[in-house]
């Protein structure tokens, strides 16, 4: 059953959204060669707590962090722990916050040091096709519309789409309806209508389409060991448009890098 949220439980979804968004701006900063994911976590878990939110994804089906952290051929899903990040590597960093009784879960590929060209493309395609997926998340297209985009996108460029994990809907529950897959038909699935909330969250593979799970129970890996990127956003259907509750406008701002991209899904300028 997909719940439609009042304008009211919109903004709480935001306010968990943005906490998650500040996050993964402090974040931007430490991530570096030599830097642990579990120290990274650790982080994180202060972060959130300090703004008077809990994390979103620790003891969610008995995920015992508060980060998935998932490098170079992990998908998402990984466990942090004690490795370094080292220079070349790329990491999936998903974070999850509640605050108020709504969630906001969204998630960022970050380049370690300097990596190579054909993965920083890697990462650019994911990330512009989310904001395709982003862009058909609208009153009267449906789930098959945002999919469709998505796909379309990567696959033009021989990337591999996920097919076993997808986005979701987004509210009092982290996981709720509709299933947002990352691939489908123009025109099938259920209909988008004002007040619906998602997480679109494009997994996208260099090589092959399919996975493989280690015995941790938890960590996906692509099959062929090549890079896999991920680059989520919540999203809410208002004027029957979408609207980003989330931004990676303060990754930008700690990387001193600056970017127009989520101008088009917002009503009002973000105030950092
Ligand atoms: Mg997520
Ligand atoms: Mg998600």
């Amino acid at each position: 059953m997909i719940h439609i949220k009042s304008p009211e439980e919109i903004a709480l979804i935001r306010e968990s959204a943005l906490i998650v968004s500040k996050t993964l701006g402090m974040l931007a900063g430490e991530v570096k060669p030599g830097v642990t994911t579990l120290h990274l976590d650790k982080l994180a878990e202060a972060f959130i707590r300090d703004h008077g939110a809990e994390p979103g994804f620790l003891g969610l089906y008995d995920f015992p962090n508060t980060l998935c952290m998932s490098p170079n051929a992990q998908v998402v899903h990984g466990i942090p722990n004690d490795t370094p990040l080292k220079e070349g590597d790329i990491i999936s960093i998903d974070c999850g916050a509640k605050k108020n009784g709504f969630y906001g879960d969204h998630a960022y590929t970050f380049e370690v040091g300097e990596v190579s060209d054909e993965v920083k493309k890697l990462l650019r395609i994911t990330k512009e096709s989310l904001y395709e997926g982003v862009r058909q998340f609208r009153a009267g297209n449906r789930v098959g519309d945002v999919g469709y985009a998505i796909q379309q996108y990567c696959e033009k460029e021989g990337y591999g789409v996920v097919r076993e994990l997808v986005g979701h809907g987004l509210g009092a529950k982290m996981h709720e309806d509709p299933k947002m897959p990352n691939y489908g038909k123009r025109g099938r699935g259920k209909k988008f209508s004002e007040g619906m909330v998602v997480a679109i969250e494009p997994m996208i593979n260099m090589g092959t389409q399919r996975i493989r799970q280690l015995r941790d129970g938890w960590t996906i890996l692509t099959a062929d060991g090549k890079p896999s990127a991920h680059f989520e956003h919540d999203v809410a259907i208002v004027d029957g448009k979408p609207e980003l509750l989330s931004t990676f406008a303060y990754i930008y701002e700690a990387l001193g890098t600056r970017s127009e991209e989520e101008n088009e899904f917002r009503k009002e300028a973000l105030v950092l």
